[in-house]
């Protein structure tokens, strides 16, 4: 089968953001992608935003939006009614996600007293609400929290046996890591298709920022040239794009279902490691939606 490509956004907090985040979407919607993602905030307002946003993707563009959504701080009521809303709206693909507690993502999780406990609980509901196409996360560093590769791995197939279509991993930087989960789910007897996230390491500090945040190792030979680059973002990005597409190659070539790029709302990097990867695709392979 043809590998998907997926792009993904996050609510924008002022106008501006807003404008900028549409301005990516547009260039997007022109490589005619499988979809895009929208993420789902930690609390407040940037949840309405993700609604709104999704919404208005499906509405304004040609486009198939997938809604991320978390059980943090929700009750099972409230989720019933964001997920009614996604039915009435026609969008019927959501990220099952159950998050992290809000403030210190590392801090202990409390699940809502009236909420869920874990993604499997949210993929089950939504299974139940409608007929969703429901994705969930995948960590080919494994997840922080599991203590152990054999729970992780359990606990990742009960997700998908819930009725998860699909997966979506957290970033990492080394294709081996990939290869070494779906390696192990596979074992597991699971099969389904685990998309790989790509993030361009086009910037020494951020990326640092955003492993020290989802966990993930960076390697050292890559962190030694983007330091070097440090205060020349044009070398920083052709760094960043070259390691991305690199790693992209490696993992279509070994049978990756698609590829998941984050565009942290600038589409720039991650248009231009799609382009070097898929150089011939054109709006008329779009995806019927
Ligand atoms: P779960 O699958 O519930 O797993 C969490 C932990 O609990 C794991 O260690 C797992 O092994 C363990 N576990 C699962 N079931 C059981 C069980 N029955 N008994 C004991 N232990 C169990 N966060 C956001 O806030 N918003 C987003 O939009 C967002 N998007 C994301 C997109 C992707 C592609 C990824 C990979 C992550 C995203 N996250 C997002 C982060 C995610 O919410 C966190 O990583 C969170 O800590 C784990 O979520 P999960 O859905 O994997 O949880």
């Amino acid at each position: 089968m043809k590998p998907t490509f997926s792009f993904e956004f996050f609510p924008p907090k002022t106008l501006k953001g807003e404008q900028t985040l549409w301005n990516a979407i547009r260039r997007v919607e022109a490589l005619a992608p499988d979809f895009v993602s929208v993420t789902y905030g930690a609390g407040g307002s940037s949840r309405d935003r993700t609604v709104a946003i999704t919404e208005r993707i499906l509405t304004e563009t040609t486009l198939r939006p997938v809604a991320h959504l978390t059980a943090v701080g929700h009750s099972v009521t409230e989720l019933r009614r964001i997920i009614g809303r996604y039915v009435d709206a026609g969008i019927h693909d959501v990220l099952a996600l159950r998050g992290d507690p809000p403030g210190d993502p590392q801090g202990a999780w409390t699940a809502h007293p009236q909420g869920l406990t874990y993604a499997a609980e949210l993929v089950e509901l939504l299974k139940k609400s409608g007929s969703f196409s429901v994705g969930v996360a995948a960590f080919p560093e494994r997840h922080p929290r599991s203590p152990d590769w054999e729970s992780d791995i359990r606990h990742f197939v009960a997700k998908c046996r819930a009725g998860a279509d699909y997966a979506i991993t957290q970033m990492f930087f080394d294709p081996e890591d990939y290869l070494r989960l779906r390696d192990r789910v596979a074992a597991a007897g699971c099969d389904t298709p685990i998309i790989p996230e790509i993030m361009p390491a086009t910037g020494f500090d951020q990326i640092r920022r955003f492993a020290e945040l989802s966990s993930a190792a960076f390697p050292p030979a890559l962190a030694r040239r983007l330091e070097a680059a440090r205060g020349r973002p044009e070398e920083g990005h052709r760094i960043g794009v070259e390691h991305a597409t690199a790693m992209g190659e490696r993992l279509l070539a070994e049978g990756a279902p698609g590829l998941h790029y984050i565009t942290l709302n600038s589409s720039s990097a991650a248009v231009e490691i799609h382009r070097n990867l898929v150089p011939g695709r054109t709006p008329s392979l779009l995806t019927a939606a």
